[in-house]
């Protein structure tokens, strides 16, 4: 029984973690994209996708579900267990990802046929997505659910994203059992429109998030007037506050939020002021949001709906959808919100109204979420004066502000208080999907406070659950810096071997380069490897 840690090690995204629950059996917990910059090279996967029976997604944003099509076109055949909620949600964010994905190779291979250079794949497409979604078995939260011999599992609500679940597992071989729990990402407290985390609950291995897992959030600043500020600003100005939003979940929460300012006419001198939301995906999950079980939603909303309003809905509000209307949106002068997506302005629409707002100081864009390294949403965030959009360089003169008081993830205390808020305490801890300082942090602090052994492996290691010890504890392999990375096809062979090999010793050349930061340790084992391979002492 064996857990091997693969992605989301030392870095946010690309959540992926393989277990070995019985010898020869394999199920995956989440199987996420990488997003943004990561310093770290994530290990292949040490067994064929068809060798894989099961998967288990705890939510469907992108960096934990957005590589399912891949592990499908590559064989996995076998069910994708998750909440109703975040199968719904994963119909149309992997429909949705798959068409950026043929977007971005046609024009990419059309800018290589200009050049002779060959056709660029999709990293899959809309019917890989299609495929997918037909393995998914929607479940319910708190049930448990036998999936085969010896593996049981229960989702339980993890308050970070609506169908959020953090995930029991219970594990037998040769008659012994051991209990471990996936959190996913666990919510912060009190968010809009989704309950609370639910406690922990019993297991002798927890792997947990550790996204802010060094850091606190601002408590004292609230959301609301924070926005009644910004908004008022700008609008005083004349200007139209640009949002870029993630579609999934934080544009419903921003939704909320304003409808409790028109609803408590918290900006009185502009009741009326319109919102846009700009993004296809978001009005789709908006109506998902709209009809998810009553299960999901806490107290607060429950209460507006008695009352018979609709909590993300309001006068006011257009849901844009076609890209004549999104233009049409450039040219109207009045003072607006517009929300687009994508959050960190890595694509989606936000990148045109970003092209066409940014020059202009009587706007505000207001980013509403984390911007990962190397995003042009951090770029911008960070004070670049100009950026590059569409091939044209943009001065950026609106003020640039981001929302306080709003986040998905609990804290470091809200992470603490979580592990305790179960009787037992797991016997060990594994931490992932956090920077170097968050992941590693976070497990000094549970050992201090808590006493209880913990660590954040690197993508490689891997733990046997049975014994209770490490089978393999990796060093961390330093990523090369490149340019996003586009699958490109091998095309037609135009090259022949030799150039070929010409090619890799470049890049070889290239990667050594990358590796100044390296410690002599790693320099040593890779210089030995190199001239092992040149049979040179
Ligand atoms: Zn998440």
């Amino acid at each position: 029984m064996k857990i091997t840690f693969i992605g989301a090690a030392h870095q946010v995204t690309g959540s992926r973690t393989l277990v070995e629950w019985n010898p020869g059996r394999f199920f995956l917990v989440d199987c996420g994209m990488e997003q943004g910059e990561n310093d770290y090279e994530m290990t292949e996967m040490p067994v064929a996708s068809s060798q894989i029976e099961y998967v288990f997604l705890t939510h469907a944003h992108i960096d934990h579900s957005g590589m399912l099509p891949v592990l499908v076109r590559e064989g996995f055949h076998g069910k994708i267990y998750a909440t109703a909620e975040t199968t719904n949600l994963c119909a149309i964010m992997l429909a949705d990802s798959a068409q950026i994905q043929e977007t971005d190779a046609a024009y990419e291979t059309k800018k290589n046929l200009r050049t002779g250079k060959g056709e660029v794949l999709p990293l899959y497409t809309t019917e890989d997505a299609a495929n997918t979604m037909k393995l998914f078995i929607p479940c319910e939260y708190d049930q448990m659910i036998m999936v085969d011999e010896g593996l049981s599992i229960r989702f339980s609500d993890a308050g970070h994203l609506l169908g959020s679940s953090f995930i029991q597992f219970f594990l037998r071989e040769n008659g012994s059992t051991r209990k471990l729990v996936c959190s996913g990402d666990v919510g912060n407290l009190d968010q809009p429109i989704i309950r609370n985390p639910s406690p922990l609950v019993d297991t002798d291995y927890l792997m947990i998030e550790s996204t802010y897992g060094t850091r606190k959030h601002d408590q004292i600043r609230k959301p609301i007037p924070i926005l009644v500020e910004v908004l008022r600003k700008t609008f005083n100005r004349g200007g139209t506050v640009l949002i870029p939003s993630f579609a999934v979940g934080r544009t419903q929460e921003l939704l909320y939020f304003f409808r409790e300012i028109k609803q408590n006419a918290l900006l009185p001198e502009f009741q009326n002021f319109p919102v846009y939301v700009d993004s296809p995906l978001a009005n789709e999950a908006t109506a998902i949001f709209l009809q998810c079980s009553t299960k999901c939603l806490d107290d607060e909303t429950l209460k507006v709906m008695k009352e018979g309003a609709n909590p993300i809905w309001f006068d006011g509000l257009y849901t844009t959808v076609s890209s004549d209307e999104s233009k049409a949106l450039n040219t109207n002068t009045e003072p607006k919100v517009i929300i687009a997506s994508g959050g960190m302005c890595e694509g989606g629409r936000i990148r045109h109204h970003l092209k066409h707002n940014l020059w202009n100081d009587k706007n505000t864009v207001m980013f509403a979420g984390y911007q990962a390294v190397g995003t042009l949403g951090r770029i911008i965030h960070d004070g670049a004066k100009r950026v590059k959009l569409f091939g044209e360089e943009i001065d950026v003169n609106a003020e640039i502000c981001m929302l306080q008081g709003i986040s998905g993830h609990a804290d470091r205390d809200g992470l603490l208080s979580w592990i305790t808020s179960t009787e037992n305490k797991p016997e060990y801890v594994f931490v992932n999907h956090g920077d170097e300082d968050s992941c590693s942090g976070f497990a000094n602090l549970v050992k201090e406070q808590f006493g209880i052994t913990a660590m954040a492996p690197f993508s490689g290691s891997e733990f046997d659950l049975l014994k209770g010890e490490w089978i393999r504890i990796t060093e961390p392999v330093f990523r090369k810096k490149e340019a996003k990375a586009v699958p490109v096809s091998s095309g037609k062979k135009d090259q022949t071997p030799y150039k070929e090999l010409m090619k890799a010793v470049k890049d070889l050349n290239d990667y050594a380069e990358s590796l100044k930061n390296v410690s002599n340790g790693e320099l040593r084992k890779m210089t030995d490897k190199i001239r092992e391979l040149i049979n040179q002492d």
